[in-house]
């Protein structure tokens, strides 16, 4: 049981959604729909706004929520993947310099690609995925290892910028993450992060059934419950902005069949017939956000 905040250690944690469903034998079973199943229910914290999980799962119970999450819509989205991560670096280089640059959690290694091409050099990777990390190595001649992203053997004050999308709303300790991001950066050094904003107008009005409502989720960030982690870790904050998923437009619309199977289908087949399936699409729900900051 977590009876403190895991942004600012507060106590005062308060009932906010009733999302946990069961483990039945064939993994989490949602309660109510497809989304808006966790591993436990969220509470929201008094004093900093962060929201977490009630209950702090093990690594056991994550790794069998991974696995269900397991997912093949990121291959297909290259495009789209390698166009936001353009964007992403593009702001990253207006507050830190060219150079060593680290992936934590880089997937089949796009954005490593994409700074490379920019000039970043060298660039690393950690994985732990064995078929995204071998996809980076085999097709795309990326440094990525194979290894857990905490525990890689990567040399200290290092590197000009550390990446992490997607992870740090996974992690049970989020400001222990930050600490050895810290230690892995140079002086002058920075931190990007992309993760959800649970403190988004679309998180607030869609509640549990929010798409970022998922098993593997432990801990949803606010701006402000975001910018207390960073400061609290030593670094400061340089630029905190949205960032939209860009997709095609056949995954957008085959996402809503989460919601609404039928409704997905024949939007899916309207698309088709008319020719845009596969188009770029990214729409800025304003739900995701990235923020960069350099160490103090
Ligand atoms: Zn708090």
């Amino acid at each position: 049981m977590s009876t403190r905040c895991s942004v600012c250690g507060g106590d005062r944690l308060a009932d906010h959604l009733a999302v946990g469903g069961e483990q039945g034998p064939e993994g989490l079973i949602p309660t109510t729909d497809r989304f808006g199943t966790a591993l436990s229910d969220i509470v929201r914290c008094d004093d900093c706004g962060h929201m977490q999980l009630r209950e702090i799962p093990s690594d056991a119970e994550l790794e069998r929520a991974y696995g269900q999450a397991a997912s093949d819509d990121y291959l297909d989205e290259e495009a789209g993947q390698r166009a936001t991560a353009r964007d992403l670096l593009e702001r990253l280089e207006r507050h830190v310099e060219r150079g060593p640059l680290l992936d934590l959690g880089c997937w089949v290694g796009f954005l490593l690609d994409e700074a490379r091409a920019r000039g970043w050099d060298p660039v690393t990777g950690v994985e732990p995925s064995e078929f995204a990390s071998s996809h980076a190595r085999d097709q795309l001649g990326l440094d990525v290892r194979t290894a857990d992203l905490m525990a890689a053997d990567l040399p200290t004050g290092h590197y000009r910028a550390v990446v992490m999308g997607d992870v740090i709303e996974h992690l049970p300790d989020p400001g222990a993450a930050l600490d050895r991001i810290s230690a892995l950066l140079a002086p002058g050094g920075g931190v990007m992060l992309m993760l959800p904003d649970a403190g988004s107008r679309l998180a607030r009005v869609m509640g549990a059934r929010w798409w970022s409502v998922i098993p593997t989720h432990v801990q949803y960030f606010t701006r402000g419950s975001l910018g207390v982690l960073l400061e609290t870790h030593g670094f400061a904050l340089r630029h905190l902005g949205t960032t939209p998923k860009a997709f095609t437009v056949r995954y957008y619309l085959e996402r809503i069949g989460g919601y609404s199977r039928p409704v997905a289908g024949a939007l899916v087949a309207g698309a088709e017939a008319v020719g845009v399936a596969e188009r770029m699409w990214a729409p800025d729900f304003r739900d995701r956000m990235v923020a960069i900051a350099v160490r103090r």
